[in-house]
């Protein structure tokens, strides 16, 4: 079976790819930047490579150090919300470092800027955790880690020390940290170094496009699905599984919406199909979940904040959830933020078992509601409002849906999937039988340098999907200027096939 193996960061070296670009003359030298480690990159492909370099951004668009533009068709990592050079975010953040530039929360100490933004932020979420906490972080893995860190302790002290395991899913993505690293459904974040811990199980990825099987229907996939997670869960013990961890899409393992991608409607371009056809895969996940006492954690790090058209993704997809990770639109990147919220019958549970002497909660980071980032954030919302963001992805989201659909036409593309302003396509050798490229081709990587070439950036992800994930502040006609663009490097990849 082609799996998630099949992303091997190797196979981009002999390309020069990773984003990199190739040098001039093989004299140069070959440790591109000195001292700096690069992250999620292959090393060896740094070798004889210069990584771009990014010095500059205003809008949906960035430039490197040669003063080439190119559109940003990634928000960066999937955050930049509000794009580059924002000026009323700027502001926000200075104005509170000249006030109060840092304090913690340690001890119950309050920073007023941080409650105001728990308060907004709990007046936005899902209907379950109205009411709920807020717990700040600085990264969506650390919201993550929190997220099990709290689910220990609430079973902790009702009872239940030992319902500690946690579900994810195959091509599920949740950070690096060793706890949400081992959530994360991805061989490379594993391999090589001790993951997944082993607390943690892992179900199957609900991409009905790779994994139906033949003759499968959606709805039998779906209930193929849920009986394995009820497999699992009664397999393990229902007395030990804690959580089941999901991403209302998954992002980084492909974009993959648990829908079928090819039926499209009218509807699906406005966005909001999920609400007029149900795939009934969160409702079949949770219903399991609920008969066996297991909590579902949504992770909204990449679609909290309109990213679907819906500010939570979990709205968009009727997923169910009891606990929810977000950050990166959060702040639009501007500076780190995370936020795990917890419904408030856990809160109750914890905050009574601190009531023995030295009953500490035992968690807490040095910035956990830095003021710089809640000044950010609560400005961010605020603009959010005021402009009518979640309103505007709306009203693109047709443009958008109908030019990735279009590129699904293609000969390289098998899938074209996607929902607001996220989207995906995934190549394949045989569009009839989905076979896939030979993994040592590297045709996503191929097709995101081609792309590069012509001034756009899009992201290769496992198994020859590449992804787009705009700012949300694009323009129409930016719209349409990256779909051409990635259709001319569809053909540029397509040209030189041998
Ligand atoms: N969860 C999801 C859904 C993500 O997409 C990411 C990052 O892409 C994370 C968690 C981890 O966030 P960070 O890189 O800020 O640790």
């Amino acid at each position: 079976s082609r799996d998630q193996d099949d992303f091997d960061m190797m196979a981009l070296v002999p390309l020069g790819l990773c984003g990199m670009r190739r040098l001039a003359t093989a004299t140069q030298s070959s440790v591109p930047s000195g001292s700096l480690l690069y992250p999620m990159t292959n090393l060896s492909s740094l070798r004889g490579s210069q990584p771009l370099r990014i010095v500059a951004g205003k809008g949906a668009k960035v430039y490197d150090d040669t003063g080439k533009e190119y559109l940003e068709a990634m928000a960066g990592l999937w955050c930049t919300a509000l794009g580059w050079g924002h000026e009323e975010l700027v502001d926000a953040a200075t104005r509170q470092m000249r006030n109060l530039s840092y304090y913690h929360c340690f001890a119950g100490r309050q920073v007023p800027i941080a409650e105001e933004l728990a308060d907004k932020l709990i007046s936005l979420a899902p209907d379950t955790l109205q009411g709920g906490k807020v717990f700040f972080g600085m990264s969506g893995s650390d919201a993550n880690d929190t997220q099990v860190r709290l689910l220990w302790h609430y079973n902790t002290v009702r009872g239940l020390p030992q319902k500690r395991k946690i579900i994810g899913r195959v091509h599920g993505y949740h950070g690096v940290t060793v706890a949400s690293g081992s959530i994360t459904g991805l061989p490379h974040v594993h391999a090589q170094m001790g993951l997944p811990l082993d607390f943690v199980r892992h179900v199957s990825c609900p991409s009905f496009y790779r994994y139906g099987r033949d003759g499968e229907s959606e709805a039998e996939f779906v209930r193929r699905l849920a009986a394995e997670l009820e497999e699992l869960i009664l397999a393990e013990g229902p007395d030990q599984v804690a959580a089941f961890f999901a991403e209302p899409l998954q992002g980084a393992g492909g974009v993959i919406l648990p829908h079928l991608a090819a039926q499209w409607t009218p509807a699906i371009f406005a966005g909001f199909e999920t609400l007029q056809r149900p795939s009934g895969y969160f409702p079949a996940m949770r219903e399991v979940c609920d008969r066996y006492d297991v909590m579902v954690v949504g992770d909204e790090v990449i679609t909290g904040f309109g990213r679907t058209g819906k500010m939570w993704g979990c709205t968009a997809f009727q997923q169910t959830v009891d606990l929810l990770s977000c950050a990166k639109q959060l702040t639009s990147g501007y500076v780190p933020l995370s936020a795990a919220i917890l419904p408030r019958f856990m809160y109750d549970a914890i905050e009574a078992s601190t009531e023995r002497r030295g009953g500490v909660f035992g968690h807490g980071y040095t910035y956990t509601g830095h003021p710089v980032s809640c000044a950010v954030a609560l400005k961010l919302l605020e603009i959010y409002e005021r402009e009518q963001l979640l309103e505007r992805v709306a009203q693109l989201a047709p443009q958008f849906q109908r030019r990735l659909s279009g590129l699904g036409e293609h000969p390289l593309v098998g899938d074209a999937r996607g929902i607001g302003l996220i989207g995906a396509i995934e190549l394949v050798k045989e569009k009839e039988t989905k076979q896939p490229f030979d993994a040592s081709r590297a045709m996503a990587a191929k097709v995101v340098q081609f792309a590069l070439e012509r001034g756009l950036i899009v992201r290769v992800l496992p198994n020859d999907v590449v992804s787009i994930c705009p700012p949300l502040i694009v323009s129409s006609a930016e719209v349409d200027e990256i779909f051409d663009r990635l259709e001319g490097a569809l053909s540029d990849a397509l040209a030189v096939m041998p």
